[in-house]
């Protein structure tokens, strides 16, 4: 069974094909300036076919669509023969809110509970909406799958997912933390149980996802009990470009004395703040680690303030959890960065942590799962590539699979 991943944005779409009977990835690339003017970059990974990459009209989600079918059936750069290869599709979408705690078949009632949820992001689920609609535009009556990144912390109980405002604003409105990277934290925490040889419902895990956007999360015998973003991707770490937790009067002050509509103020905290308005030199963390090197001292202060409430979010995690069996990180940066782990992993001696510094300073570039943890390290420190697209087509076939066997019986 071949399933097409798509992952689509505003004016963005990406997409792997995974051959599933040896979850191969066949093909993947992305379609930019979606509506704008339009680009497609194709990347095939079996055979001997070239990349593409050129600038193509894409006025809408529908025409992007079309061209990466076409490029995946093309007799020069595909890998199928057909568009009839393709069993499903399964959509990454950012917020299922509490209406979906597992992905889901895509059918009209779904689609009905995802424009419910577009308040709760407004900028990332109407895309993703779009990405369905183009698929049945294209595609037909094929199944589709809509897989959550909030829905793996659907477990966390009340007491950490409700905010401290009065609680109609939860009852009428669904202000809560819900979380972000959820797919991510399934695979690594699978990966993880997989690497230590234990069950995954017999482990304490804090599983650390620096990227672009980072995070954290608290994961109790496979279940999510806490994590560090919030109704929004924008709380818990300073990001590349997002602010991370700030006192919500620093809004008002802002606003009062600048005169900033609060459109201008979220945009100032979301695209202009974190590692960025920090160092004012890059969000790019390599950037920010060369920098440091040369001298930069506001570049070395940004990273301080990463790695230090990293440091203090996994400190409160392993409260959470009461202790921890292994401290895991991934991607960009947490796969990445044998600088940015050893920092934070420096505040966990009292944990009797014990990092393996040549396994670490070779960790970096590589698919691999990866033990750092030091001889005798009383948690096991476990740098573990993510891969969000592997867990989207396994559910994807999973659901797919389920329907047929429902539909034989
Ligand atoms: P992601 O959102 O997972 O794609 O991660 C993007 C982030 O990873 C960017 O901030 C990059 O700077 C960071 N990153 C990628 N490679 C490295 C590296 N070798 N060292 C440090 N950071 C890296």
């Amino acid at each position: 069974m071949k399933v097409l991943v798509i992952n689509a944005g505003s004016s963005s779409l990406k997409y792997q094909l995974i051959d599933m009977k040896t979850e191969t990835l066949l093909a993947k690339g992305h379609c930019g300036r979606i509506g704008i003017d339009g680009y497609l970059k194709h990347k095939p990974l079996v055979g001997e076919k070239p990349c593409y990459y050129e600038n193509i009209p894409l006025p809408t989600h529908d025409d992007a669509l079309k061209a990466v079918v076409h490029m995946l059936t093309s007799p020069e750069y595909g890998v199928i023969e057909s568009m009839s290869e393709i069993a499903a599709v399964g959509h990454r979408v950012l917020h299922g809110g509490e209406a979906f705690t597992s992905s889901v078949l895509v059918n009209d009632e779904v689609m009905q509970a995802l424009e419910r949820c577009i308040p709760l992001a407004p900028l990332h689920n109407p895309a993703q909406i779009t990405g369905i609609h183009a698929c049945t535009h294209i595609m037909g009556d094929i199944p589709q799958v809509a897989v959550f990144d909030t829905g793996f912390h659907q477990t966390m109980p009340p007491r950490a997912f409700l905010y401290a405002i009065p609680y109609e604003y939860y009852e009428n409105d669904q202000i809560r933390r819900y979380g972000f990277h959820g797919t991510s934290y399934r695979y690594v925490t699978a990966a993880a149980a997989e690497m230590l040889g234990r069950p995954l419902e017999s482990l304490k895990l804090i599983s650390c996802h620096l990227g672009n956007g980072s995070s954290v999360a608290a994961v109790e015998y496979g279940k999510c009990i806490d994590t560090s973003m919030g109704l929004t991707p924008l709380p818990g770490l300073p990001m590349g470009t997002r602010c991370g937790d700030i006192d919500s009067a620093v809004l008002q002050f802002l606003m009062k004395k600048y005169g900033y509509t609060i459109d201008e103020m979220l945009h100032i905290l979301n695209k202009k703040s974190g590692m960025l308005g920090l160092s004012g030199v890059s969000p790019d963390f390599r950037d920010l680690l060369h920098a440091a090197e040369e001298g930069d001292t506001r570049c070395r202060l940004a990273l301080d303030i990463f790695t230090y409430q990293a440091a203090k979010v996994v400190g409160s995690y392993v409260a959470a959890l009461n202790g921890v069996d292994a401290i895991i990180f991934t991607a960009g940066i947490g796969e990445n960065s044998p600088q940015v782990r050893a920092e934070i992993l420096s505040h966990f001696g009292y944990l009797g942590c014990c990092v393996n510094e040549e396994a670490n300073a070779q960790c970096y570039g590589h698919d691999h799962w990866t033990d750092i943890s030091g001889p005798g390290s009383a948690v096991k420190l476990l740098v573990i590539p993510t891969n969000e697209e592997l867990v989207i087509a396994r559910d994807t076939r999973d659901i797919v699979h389920a329907l047929r066997r429902q539909k034989k019986a």
